[in-house]
């Protein structure tokens, strides 16, 4: 009997825990210091009236015989896909309803998907990177081969047309960074993939975070894309789903590798391993796409876009170089006079009482630069970007 030993190469997440853990020794010795957490990647405003209104009946659906729903279909209730397809729809992508599979959140069909590859193929990653990406890559023992995101490229990196590649990550706008490709860029990235032949994975967790119509909110906005690549959305920050578990990933039926469509794969791995998210969570889901559970999410997320909005502005007028924060709920700064991520983090600890997240914990790239989130409430994030002005 051997475990699998890739999962012993993997780097101990040692990122949040640090953070904590120097946040908890500062608070001991300061007990007065009124700390400001603009580290959080969770959101903060409650579920809007549409969805409660919808998992509430739903409750209480399950509560009597006659609507008591038990296993629902592996991938998702026709009612959500054709609401998330409608959602493409109007976006001018049109979409099968088979292309659509409801799970639990990008987290686990990021990680999940990957029982569809060989663990040969070379897989090309962003660095500094979500960890999901990389680790869940290297517990199956795969080649990773990083793409240098730096403040020279904008933290968008482009493809390097000599390097072979079989499966590609790609996540706009981005965490960490909050950078956005734009259409062009993106047009070169699925040039890129169709001439390898490899798969493009687009996470666009953030995808409703764009306001700028000129960015694509969708990889399917790019010809082409529907031959190599499959996209990974979320309710999580869109709708506030953190807590609930509920996202969607999209399999168009032309990608093919090796005479496979990848839609038949991935529908028989899920079918094989997982039962489907629960018919309460996927009513709640349904409302979010309705004109009420529209217009509650965007209240909701117009409050993140007006702090990471002020965030942007105050770094603008301090000087210092960032990217992210005006399609995107993170911003990601270049750290002042040549600080390194984790003396900047002790600086804005120790002085004007903010915890932001150090760029270094997420890849080499990282190192020199800071992570601030908008995902606080606007008391909290007008506070703190006073602070700042002052201290800097
Ligand atoms: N993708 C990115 C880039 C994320 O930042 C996150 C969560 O923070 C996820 C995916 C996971 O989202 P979910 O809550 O849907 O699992």
């Amino acid at each position: 009997m051997r475990i699998n030993e890739h999962y012993l190469t993997l780097e101990e997440s040692y990122l949040f825990s640090e953070i904590a853990h120097r946040v908890a020794r500062y608070t001991e010795a300061h007990p007065e210091a009124d700390v400001i957490r603009m580290g959080i990647g969770d959101v903060t405003l409650p579920l809007c009236p549409a969805v409660v209104n919808a998992l509430e009946a739903a409750g209480a659906e399950q509560g009597k015989k006659e609507t008591f729903h038990g296993y629902g279909p592996e991938q998702g209730y026709d009612f959500l896909r054709k609401a998330v397809l409608e959602y493409y729809r109007e976006r001018g992508i049109s979409l099968e309803l088979a292309d659509i599979f409801i799970g639990d959140g990008a987290k686990s069909d990021l990680g999940n998907i990957l029982d569809l590859f060989h663990e040969d193929n070379t897989v090309l990653i962003p660095d500094p990177v979500y960890p999901v990406y990389r680790d869940t890559n290297q517990m199956a023992g795969r080649r990773i081969q990083y793409l240098n995101a730096t403040r020279e490229n904008g933290f968008l990196p482009m493809p390097d047309w000599n390097q072979p590649a079989d499966l590609i990550y790609l996540c706009s706008p981005n965490n960490p960074t909050g950078a956005v490709y734009t259409r062009d860029q993106l047009e070169e990235w699925v040039r890129y993939a169709n001439q390898q032949g490899a798969v493009l994975l687009f996470d666009a967790a953030y995808e409703a975070f764009v306001q700028d119509p000129a960015l694509p909110r969708s990889i399917f906005e790019i010809d082409g894309a529907k031959a190599c690549a499959m996209e990974f959305c979320s309710l999580s920050k869109t709708a506030g789903f953190t807590g609930m578990r509920c996202g969607y990933t999209v399999i168009p039926g032309e990608l093919q590798r090796g005479g496979v469509p990848l839609q038949a794969l991935w529908l028989r791995r899920q079918t094989t391993k997982f039962n489907g998210v629960s018919y309460p969570v996927q009513r709640a889901a349904a409302a979010v796409f309705t004109p009420e559970g529209m217009a509650g999410c965007r209240k909701n997320l117009e409050v993140y876009r007006q702090n990471a909005l002020l965030i942007s502005q105050t770094l603008t007028d301090m000087g210092l170089w960032h990217v992210g924060g005006v399609n995107s709920p993170y911003l990601w700064m270049e750290c002042p006079n040549g600080m390194s991520s984790w003396e900047f983090f002790d600086h804005l600890l120790q002085g004007p009482h903010i915890v932001g997240t150090p760029g270094s914990g997420f890849g080499k790239n990282g190192e020199g630069f800071f992570r601030l989130t908008a995902f606080g409430s606007p008391e909290s994030t007008r506070e703190a970007m006073a602070r700042l002005r002052e201290s800097c």
